[in-house]
């Protein structure tokens, strides 16, 4: 979905340059079948590749790659650690999100008839405020044993983020925008985002709006999971609703997600988790990252190579069944990529 305004020219011969944020854990050797998969299908993509050491306190790794995103205007990511639990170490992932200001994530989630899961046929989409509200990092001692964290929903963003929604589901056709939140209780952080989503409801008159308070919204997603269509957020509910529905889904390995602002995107998997305790076993679900690849491919507008790829996944998931144990299966990660390889040239 291109809401951002400037898409990245292709450089000479077409090909467009992209950052690349392998991260911890898993994200090296998912990053490794991202560019095998690439390079089979001659993808016009080169990978500026930047590795963030965890272990550093400083942040200049992570101006760096801040650097060559701003240049490249794209990035990939895997979730980068912050090792250091000093209190004036902010977490490198919110640093990215907030410096890029990517205030808008999207997470499209659509079931694979191939995974076995409670629910069948999901098709949603969760839309999160990205830069602020609970992330805004600002947390105090006040007097010793009282701790503040400020929650910052700010107009402009709320404003911006909304809108967004709402052009998703009109450009994606969808019917339905549901705005969550807690306002009951939080009556002026949240209630300011849910009346900024009420107001810009009415621009949009083909789309239904309603609004559901973050508790009930978790408990109608594990019983009823199709009322929804696409979800509006802050940031925090917009972090435990995408990993609810990622459980949903069949795991933490499945979904990708897109991280938007007027000028930049970068693309992770779904639930950013690191899978530090599943990492180099060969175990770990690739299907998150190449998703999050064909989003990148396809917001480049390398709609050839993103379908190609995305048609392979389809088959080895829903035809050849050959999956990760995660989702039920009892291929390794490697056997995976080679599957979606195989299925790439039939
Ligand atoms: P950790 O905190 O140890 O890094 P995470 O929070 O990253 O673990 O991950 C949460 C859970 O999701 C873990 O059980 C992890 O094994 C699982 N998980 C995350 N990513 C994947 C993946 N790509 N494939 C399979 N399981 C995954
Ligand atoms: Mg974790």
């Amino acid at each position: 979905i291109r809401k951002q305004k400037h898409i990245p020219k292709a450089h000479y011969g077409g090909r467009h340059a992209v950052t690349m944020l392998p991260g911890g854990g898993i994200g090296p050797e998912c990053m490794g079948y991202v560019r095998e998969i690439f390079k089979y299908i001659g993808a016009p993509i080169d990978f500026e590749v930047v590795d963030i050491d965890p272990n550093v306190d400083n942040d200049e790794d992570v101006q760096y790659a801040i650097t060559t995103i701003k240049r490249n205007g794209v990035g990939i990511k895997g979730n980068i650690e912050t090792k250091s639990e000093a209190s004036y170490v902010t977490s490198r992932n919110v640093a990215l999100r907030n410096e890029l200001d990517m205030y808008a994530y999207v997470m499209h989630c659509k079931s694979y008839s191939g995974i076995q899961t409670r629910h069948k046929d999901i098709d949603l989409a969760i839309i999160r405020q990205n830069t602020e509200g609970e992330y805004a990092m600002l947390e105090h001692e006040s007097v010793h044993g009282v701790i503040e964290s400020m929650k910052v929903v700010t107009a402009s963003n709320s404003e911006r983020v909304c809108r967004f929604a709402f052009e998703y589901a009109k450009r994606t056709g969808r019917k339905k925008v549901t705005t969550v939140h807690k306002a009951n209780i939080m009556k002026l952080s949240d209630g300011l985002f849910l009346e900024t989503s009420r107001r810009l409801a009415k621009d949009y008159p083909d789309i239904e709006h309603n609004d559901m308070i973050i508790d009930n919204c978790c408990m109608q997603l594990v019983a009823k999971p199709h009322q929804f269509d696409v979800m509006l957020m802050t940031n925090l509910y917009g972090s435990i609703v995408s990993n609810v529905v990622c459980g949903l889904m069949g795991g933490a390995g499945i979904c990708s997600g897109r991280n938007y602002g007027e000028h930049y995107a970068v693309f992770e998997p779904g639930t950013r988790n690191t899978g530090t305790a599943i990492a180099g076993k060969n175990i770990a679900n690739p299907i998150a990252m190449i998703s999050a690849s064909t989003s990148l491919l396809k917001h480049l507008g390398h709609y050839f190579h993103a379908d190609l790829i995305r048609n392979a996944v389809t088959r080895t998931i829903n035809e050849d069944r050959i999956m990760t144990p995660d989702i039920g299966g009892t291929a390794s990660s490697s056997e995976v990529v080679k599957a979606i390889i195989n299925n790439l040239g039939r």
